[in-house]
């Protein structure tokens, strides 16, 4: 690797290390933080069907993002092959992350990686996960262990085939244990839970399978041992899933938390800019939605800016400082460094800002903002500033902003210096799979079964007019009156209108916590998806 006269130990990692890691059951947030820390420096990431979209995204850029299998019998590559694919992209001095749904050693043939590595001498390290064994039993509101009713865990695959005599697994003995967690039994289950009846399990034991659990798509069938395997495939639950059988099952009916939470079931499409995703991302998913982030537009800079260079070398000249966006924040802040200068040069500067989002960017640089308007629009910052003794504003903003707050602010009296900032580009989607905007309900069976994907999306969310333009680059014009769109305000909902979007709510105010209420109101009443 890149430490090559680095001797004792570490030296090691000079002929690359394989890391096993657990990326949990399927919610990112489960990863742990020493998996997130290698997977931010890694090399290579070999991930499999089961690994989050949103783990691959921490790897850098440049890593190399290796795909090797599908569900069931259904894989890219075969065992030895991945096998044979870890050693050799380790010997050839990479940081290999091989990515594994769960946790690396609970079944999913991590024992035989880190066996042949072991035996090509190839250094790794196994990265626990959260297993899929206990979270996605605990996200269906079923804790396997209660000392009323089970004091005793049996976890198994219930991957073998029927009519097999030579099982491995002794039915007589698990028909006994106070609960069972099954990986790999939904093909298989009928035979699994008739074996279980034929060795002395009691019928009427409480039994769950639960499909994609911990995720956004997670869906229970709920049931009895004699009843679940009829039941499970009326509501067309397939793999992965996991079975657990036994009286804590019927706890979920009161401790399933995950999917009451207001946007269970939704997928919504977020179109910020990469950079400010994560706020409103972060504020979907804590209310239970799906996330896709895909950014509409880019923000291109302006380099070179010599009006931003002139302003910046004359701040003095200036009564106060007006920003109207977070990323017109972030980069003004960053070209003042860029210029030699830091935050004292902003000293006795009024610092004027559009709403809590730009507030907030500059408050992480240590800059309280003097005024906020009432309305975060650029009609509420006229109307702030009519109240505000005149002196010369600096208005740096993005180039293609409205009129509305220069016309007001030279109507007012204030002698005004524009400095664009930075131009909105329309993001590439390329790299990405279409979207399709059929609503969850109507979407077919065959679409809901496809893995933790993205579509059909259920909300759009906008957060600006020039959000709004380039997601219309990306959406046909004939097809956007079918996109549902959560707008942030009244000139972002004007512009999604006439582009033809289907503007169903729209945030009281323009933030963040808003945009996240106004969808709930809109989706919660709408029917979760039937089981
Ligand atoms: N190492 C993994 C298990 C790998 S075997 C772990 O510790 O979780 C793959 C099986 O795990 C799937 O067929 C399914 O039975 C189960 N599984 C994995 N993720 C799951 C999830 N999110 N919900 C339900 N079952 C899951």
């Amino acid at each position: 690797m890149k430490n090559e006269g680095d001797l004792g130990p570490r030296a090691l990692k000079a002929t690359g290390t394989v890391y096993l890691v657990g990326a949990g059951p399927g919610d990112p947030g489960l990863l742990t933080l020493r998996g997130a820390e290698l997977l931010g420096r890694a090399d290579v990431v070999v991930y499999d069907y089961l690994a989050a979209q949103e783990l691959l995204d921490l790897a850098p850029i440049g890593a190399r993002r290796i795909y090797v299998g599908k569900s069931g019998s259904n894989h890219t590559l075969k065992q030895d092959e991945i096998n044979e694919l870890l050693v050799t992209e380790a010997l050839a001095g990479n940081a290999v992350v091989r990515l594994k749904g769960g946790d690396p050693y609970v079944f999913g043939r991590g024992a035989e990686e880190a066996l042949r590595l072991a035996e090509a001498g190839v250094a790794f390290e196994v990265v626990p996960g959260i297993s899929s064994t206990i979270a996605a039993a605990g996200a269906a509101g079923i804790p396997l262990t209660h000392r009323d009713m089970a004091s005793q865990i049996g976890i198994l695959t219930g991957h073998e085939k029927p009519g097999k005599t030579n099982s491995a697994l002794d039915y007589g003995a698990l028909a006994r244990l106070g609960t069972l967690s099954v990986v790999m039994g939904a093909e298989n289950l009928p035979n699994i839970l008739e074996r279980l009846i034929s060795a002395g399990k009691d019928p009427s034991t409480p039994a769950a399978l639960v499909e994609w659990g911990a995720t956004p798509r997670q869906r229970v069938v709920a049931s009895t041992v004699s009843r679940l395997a009829d039941e499970a495939k009326a509501a067309g639950l397939s793999a992965p899933a996991l079975l657990v059988v036994g009286e804590v099952v019927g706890l979920r009916d009161k401790l399933n938390w995950f999917e009451k939470r207001p946007l269970f079931g939704k997928r919504i499409l977020v179109t910020r800019t990469r950079e400010q995703a994560g706020r409103l991302s972060g504020a979907l998913r804590e209310l239970g939605a799906e996330v896709l982030e895909r950014p509409a537009i880019e923000i291109g800079p302006i380099e070179p800016n010599p009006p931003l260079a002139a302003a910046l070398a004359n701040l003095s000249d200036y009564g106060y400082l007006a920003l109207t966006s977070p990323n017109g924040a972030s980069l003004f802040l960053k070209a003042l460094f860029a210029s030699g200068l830091d935050s004292r040069a902003l000293y006795g500067l009024k610092i004027v800002a559009i709403g809590p989002g730009t507030a907030e960017v500059l408050a992480g640089r240590g800059l309280k903002v003097d005024c906020l308007p009432k309305s975060f629009v650029a009609e509420g910052l006229v109307e702030l500033f009519a109240e505000l003794p005149r002196a010369r504003v600096l208005l740096a903003r993005a180039k293609e902003a409205r009129d509305v707050l220069v016309l007001g602010l030279r109507n007012l009296g204030f002698e005004l210096e524009l400095v664009p900032l930075y131009e909105t580009l329309i993001a590439d989607w390329s790299g990405f799979e279409n979207l399709s905007f059929i609503g969850y309900d109507s979407a077919s069976a065959e679409e809901k079964k496809r893995s933790v994907s993205p579509n059909p999306i259920d909300l759009a969310t906008l957060t600006s007019a020039s959000v709004a333009e380039g997601l219309a680059r990306h959406v046909p014009e004939g097809e956007r009156p079918g996109v549902a769109v959560v707008s942030i305000g009244p000139i972002t909902t004007k512009a999604a209108r006439a582009l033809g979007f289907n503007v169903v709510a729209e945030a009281k105010r323009a933030t963040i916590e808003d945009l996240a209420a106004a969808a709930v109101a809109c989706l919660a009443d709408r029917p979760k998806p039937a089981l």
